[in-house]
């Protein structure tokens, strides 16, 4: 099997190593930028084009700060995420909510920063009417319900997920809306998770330039803001390939041109929130191997746990992960590669093929930039990694130390034990 290629050298990262310890994350600015501009260079045909990160993905201000040099705004879907992306610098309509379940005081800041607010459900018209007022820019979420065969493992069947309104309710809202005389409209999907196929992206783009034509022809309403959401996957396995954005953003030219430029609902701002696509392949999550054992199998136990990647413990995700030094060696080895915790899924790999290990060997472990470290835990006591920044000039900065004891205990009172 084909290994993949990292873009540090093992001396590079012994030297990081000696002066932060391990576990950590690692992120490559150089590789962030070049894949933000191919994402813009996709859809550079379009009058305007709008990246909202996922920052649920990555909630860093340090990595959103990146983002935001390249253009980039954000998703939020809860008050912690506003802040951060105020923090980061970003500003009014760069920012979207769009949560679900949403609780007063996320709508209130994001009136405040004047954001996008991109509303769940019918019943939150009222709801947000009454805690915070309306934005400029209201959107909403399609729900399309069952177009889909199959769906996948961590998104599921559109009308078995909780999010969106049903189309109907989509016409009933902008009607609503309407009559409480808003004038600035949006229209947002979020369909597929973690999708290779490039062909999904103009789909969704063909459904939701069809809707904004309906609204347009049933209400007189013109749309000028669609988000086709994220979920653009990425090649977590090194046979797979990345999704090739220029087709995407040519499929989605050609829908624009044959759907949207002759109704006259040209120009209009195209957005997408991704995440993963964004961030994923640019960070890495390093290890040590601490312990071997050899029982029914093989294992060897690292210094990460579940606390600091959670994918593989909870959906079976694969990530691909190599042996520092190690690269040319046979796969002759078939280990389950573990962390601490006492929960048996906390496996960062199962019957893995992999060069034999050493107690001391450092394990990279690929694709953990999005969806990583933030979703890790405390479970069992077990304290977050930190997250690291390797800059275009080689130098390393601390964007995130790592957790200690005092940051678990501290919610905790001890002194009216007795
Ligand atoms: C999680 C999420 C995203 C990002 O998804 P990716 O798979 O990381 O691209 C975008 N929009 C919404 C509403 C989400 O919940």
């Amino acid at each position: 099997m084909m290994g993949k290629n990292l873009p540090f050298t093992k001396e590079q990262l012994e030297k990081i190593i000696e002066e932060f310890g391990t576990p950590f994350h690692l992120y490559v600015e150089e590789e962030i930028r070049e894949n933000a501009r191919r994402l813009k260079q996709a859809f550079s045909w379009a009058p305007r084009f709008k990246e909202h990160f996922a920052v649920k993905a990555t909630p860093n201000p340090h990595l959103l700060k990146i983002l935001k040099e390249e253009g980039f705004g954000a998703d939020c879907s809860s008050l912690a995420e506003l802040i951060l992306a105020e923090r980061a610098g970003m500003e009014k309509e760069d920012i979207v909510l769009t949560s679900n379940d949403t609780p007063p005081e996320e709508f209130q800041k994001a009136i405040e920063l004047g954001a996008i607010i991109n509303l769940d459900d019918l019943s939150h018209i009222e709801y947000l009417e009454r805690h915070a007022g309306f934005p400029e820019l209201i959107s909403f979420r399609y729900n399309p319900g069952n177009l889909r065969e199959g769906g996948n493992d961590i998104i599921g069947k559109p009308e078995d997920a909780k999010y969106g309104l049903t189309r109907e309710q989509i016409f009933q809202a902008f009607e609503i809306m309407k009559n409480k005389g808003a004038d600035r409209f949006g229209i947002h999907t979020m369909v597929i998770s973690n999708e290779l196929d490039p062909n999904y992206f103009i789909g969704t783009a063909h459904m939701m330039f069809d809707l904004a034509l309906e609204i347009y022809q049933k209400l007189g309403i013109k749309v000028e803001y669609i988000n086709l959401g994220g979920g653009i996957g990425i090649p977590y396995r090194s046979e797979e390939n990345a999704v090739d954005l220029s087709y995407v953003g040519e499929g989605i030219r050609r829908a624009y041109e044959e759907k949207i430029v002759p109704n006259g609902l040209d120009p209009l701002t195209l957005a997408m929130e991704s995440g993963r696509m964004i961030m994923g392949p640019y960070g890495f999550l390093v290890a040590k191997v601490r312990h071997k054992k050899d029982i029914y199998k093989k294992y060897v136990g690292l210094d990460a746990c579940m606390a600091d990647l959670m994918r593989p413990g909870i959906y079976g995700a694969y990530h691909h992960i190599t042996v520092m030094g190690k690269e040319n060696w046979p796969l002759d080895h078939i280990y389950d590669v573990a962390g601490s915790l006492c929960e048996n899924n906390d496996k960062f790999a199962v019957d893995r093929a992999l060069p034999e290990i050493e107690i001391g060997d450092i394990i990279v472990i690929h694709d953990t930039g999005a969806h990583g470290h933030a979703m890790g835990f405390n479970y069992n006591g077990k304290l977050r990694s930190a997250e690291l920044l390797l800059k275009p000039d080689g130098k390393v900065e601390l964007i995130r130390r790592r957790e200690t004891l005092e940051d678990y205990f501290a919610t905790l009172d001890f002194s009216n034990l007795s």
